[in-house]
This record gives C-alpha cells, sequence and structure tokens, in this order.
C-alpha cells in the first residue's frame, strides 16, 4: 500500500563538524530509492534563544511516497547513526517518522519558534500519536524533529546548500571571492546575503569544519540556480534546495514592553529615553520607554553589528521607534528598528549677545559667556537644533550578523526600507 511519510530530523552535529542538513542530504538519497520525494525538503529554524542549541537551530523534515515506510525507517535509522556527532556534548539526535502529521504538531512548531520546550512534552505527544522516534543521549533533538515535522510556512524562502567533498571536509574552503560578487550583482535581490558590500565580506560560506561548501540564500529558485552556475569554487559532493522559514521573522511577535519575557524574540514600540552609549568593545545601548510610560527596556546594538551602530547613535531621546530581537536578561538584542517619528536633536551652545548679536565667547571656567565686541555678559547657554542624520523607516543589521530567522529588508517591498547590503 502507497503511504506518505514525513520524516524529521534534528540536533546530529556538533561544533566540530557534521550538519544536521548534510546528515538529511544523504537520508534523502538513501530513501529515495524506495519511493518518490514529495515537494522541497524543509529546513526548519526554531527558537534562536535556545541555550543549547549546536549553531544555528535548525531542523529538518522532508516527506516520502513509498510502499516500504519500515524499510525508510530502517534506512533513516542508519543514517543517523552514522552521521551523528555522537562525542558531542550538546549532540543529543533525534528522528521522528509520522504517517499523518497531526494537527498538534503545527501548534508544537509555532510555540518551538518563541519557547523553549521540554523533551518529555515532546515524548507525550510522539506517544499519544503513536509516531514512530528515536532519541539518543538526552533525546532532546526530538523536539526540533517533531517541531519540523509540524511545520507549515505561512512565509518563506530558499536555500540553496552545496556540500563539500569528504575528503575536504575540515580543510579551508577553496572559493573564488570574485565570482560571488558577480553571482550577487547579477541576481540580487532575487538572493541575498551571499556577500556584504558595506564590510566587503563574502558572508556565504561557513569556516567551521562541518560540510556546508556554501548557502544561496532567496526567494527565486531560478536566480539560486543561476547564482550557483555563476560560483566558482571547489567541486561540491551534492547541491539540495530547501524551502525554509528563514527570512521572514516568523520568530518575531509584536509584544509590550511590560509583558515581555526572557528568550523570546519581539518588535516593541517606544520612546527612546536616553542617548545611546558606547562601551568598551564597541557595545552600544539604548533605553527604550513605552508610550504609556509603563514599562522600559535595555536595547543593545553589539559590535559584531558593524555600521548598523551608526543607525543606532543618530537616536536622541524622543524618537519613536519600533525594535526587533530576541530578549536575553532584559535587554533586547536588535535585529532591526523601524524610525517612526524624530524628534529635535538639541545641543547646548554659547548664547548670541543681546546686544549686538555676534556668538559669545566662554569667559572661563564656570565664568558664563562674554561679548569679544562689545563686552556684554551672559551666564546661560542657548539651544541649538541640529540636523538629523537619520531617517524615518526601517534599519537592519548588515548580512554579516544578519541571524537566520530575521525578515532582511530586500523582501520588505512597498515599506519606507534602508536595506544593508
Ligand atoms: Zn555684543
Amino acid at each position: 500500500m502507497l503511504t506518505m511519510i514525513t520524516i524529521g530530523v534534528d540536533d546530529t552535529d556538533s561544533e566540530r563538524g557534521l550538519c544536521t542538513t548534510y546528515l538529511a542530504a544523504v537520508m534523502m538519497e538513501r530513501v529515495g530509492g524506495l519511493g518518490t520525494l514529495v515537494g522541497l525538503p524543509r529546513l526548519v529554524r526554531l527558537n534562536p534563544c535556545v541555550p543549547f542549541k549546536t549553531r544555528g537551530n535548525a531542523a529538518v523534515a522532508f516527506s516520502l511516497r513509498t510502499e516500504r515506510p519500515e524499510d525508510a525507517k530502517k534506512i533513516a535509522l542508519e543514517t543517523l547513526m552514522e552521521l551523528s556527532d555522537f562525542s558531542g556534548q550538546k549532540t543529543n539526535p533525534g528522528l521522528v517518522v509520522a504517517e499523518e502529521v497531526p494537527p498538534e504538531l503545527f501548534r508544537f512548531y509555532k510555540r518551538a519558534l518563541g519557547e523553549i520546550l521540554d523533551v518529555g512534552e515532546a515524548k507525550t505527544i510522539i506517544e499519544e500519536n503513536c509516531l514512530w522516534s528515536r532519541g539518543f543521549k538526552n533525546q532532546q533533538g526530538l523536539i526540533g524533529a517533531l517541531a519540523a515535522i509540524g511545520a507549515r510556512f505561512e512565509d518563506y524562502t530558499y536555500e540553496l546548500l552545496a556540500y563539500r567533498e569528504r575528503s575536504r571536509w575540515g580543510t579551508p574552503r577553496e572559493i573564488d571571492e570574485g565570482s560571488v560578487w558577480k553571482a550577487d550583482a547579477i541576481t540580487y535581490p532575487r538572493t541575498w546575503d551571499s556577500v556584504d558590500r558595506h564590510n566587503r565580506c563574502v558572508v556565504f560560506a561557513p569556516h567551521s569544519p562541518d560540510p556546508v561548501l556554501f548557502g544561496i540564500r532567496g526567494d527565486d529558485l531560478a536566480a539560486l540556480e543561476t547564482a550557483l552556475e555563476t560560483i566558482r569554487s571547489e567541486p561540491w559532493e551534492r547541491t539540495v534546495v530547501y524551502r525554509t522559514n528563514q527570512g521572514t521573522d516568523v520568530h518575531i511577535n509584536r509584544g509590550e514592553i511590560c509583558d515581555v519575557v526572557e528568550d523570546r524574540s519581539y518588535r516593541l514600540r517606544g520612546v527612546v529615553s536616553q542617548e545611546p552609549r558606547a562601551i568598551e568593545g564597541g557595545h552600544l545601548f539604548f533605553d527604550l520607554v513605552s508610550e504609556d510610560g509603563n514599562g522600559s527596556i535595555r536595547c543593545a546594538a553589539f559590535e559584531p553589528t558593524k555600521n548598523f551602530r551608526h543607525v543606532i547613535r543618530e537616536l536622541v531621546p524622543g524618537d519613536l521607534v519600533e525594535v526587533y530581537g530576541s530578549v536575553k536578561k532584559r535587554t533586547i538584542n536588535v535585529e532591526k528598528v523601524e524610525v517612526l517619528r524624530l524628534a529635535e536633536k538639541r545641543v547646548l551652545v554659547a548664547p548670541r549677545c543681546s546686544t549686538c548679536g555676534k556668538n559669545m565667547k566662554s569667559a572661563g571656567r564656570n565664568q558664563g559667556y562674554r561679548c569679544k565686541r562689545c563686552g556684554t555678559k551672559a551666564t546661560k547657554k542657548a539651544t541649538a537644533t541640529l540636523p538629523r542624520d537619520v531617517d524615518i523607516g526601517l534599519y537592519e543589521v548588515p548580512p554579516c550578523a544578519r541571524r537566520h530567522l530575521s525578515k532582511p529588508l530586500v523582501r520588505m517591498n512597498g515599506q519606507n526600507v534602508h536595506p544593508s547590503r
């Protein structure tokens, strides 16, 4: 009897190597021989605040129409055993197979985007729905595997991943950077985040010892292919195109500052309450107060956000903004900011002479001001309004600092955007 099964896998890689998407790619090739793969595999990013993740917190799910579901499970498990890094401290592989996807898995996926879920709950859902599963070590990977099976994307993008030949794993990647710039020039804005123009670097290839050679992100399959054909590099073992929730802001919830919960991601509106201040290392902070005055939160633009900090530095008290980002230790790590209303930027300056109109000069420390032309004295400074070096609209961190789930402004057509590329 022909059935459709969906296979979900998570948490098989470690900081030292391997990659859950590579494992899934090999698994797809092997079980693909038992039937027909249905649609594109899904690369599912989950809560970026999960503390025990390895790298990007990515799970993978794909569907297969087959007459031999039992054989498919067997091969899937063998592949997982072969290509998981069981020695990784934070590696806790999970594999789940569902013949029918229960609707509650979609809710589980939605929660896994924003909450930190318990593996016990995942096991209960697996039991209650009689799903086939295998979990290893602390079995944390069952959470992502289950969420990946339940994932349905209201918005999505694509990522084409090219994987290295095994003999090259752990060696420096050979990629002709000029060809990557060319591919970007040809295919942007249908692809994005291959290069970072402002910071002059290629950002689509990892530096870790995992099997990924590079990943091309975009929303147009033909453009991904064009980019791939343009890029010159070491030969790859295989490429896989994933449909993914990356670049969609699906992790972001509109919230009120006073209701913020740790380890979740928000879009928060408020008024800048003080000049942004820098600390050692180039990190910038400012406080945001809700319009009703009922809550305040610290906002951070850390050094790795590079030129994004120029925008933050330009904010002044009274600006009305919305910040997007994840909350840790009562601080929102800003990924995007929308400037909604600009306040006047005022500074204190030496006053003009009330008699002759000439700019007065300081008469010495704590001595007020004095007009050099006519001798008139004044005690108080005057205020001047400075031009603003920031406009209304949305600003984002550059590609080199982008988090996987963050929606790039290049995708926000029709809005007042200032894309960073
Ligand atoms: Zn004067």
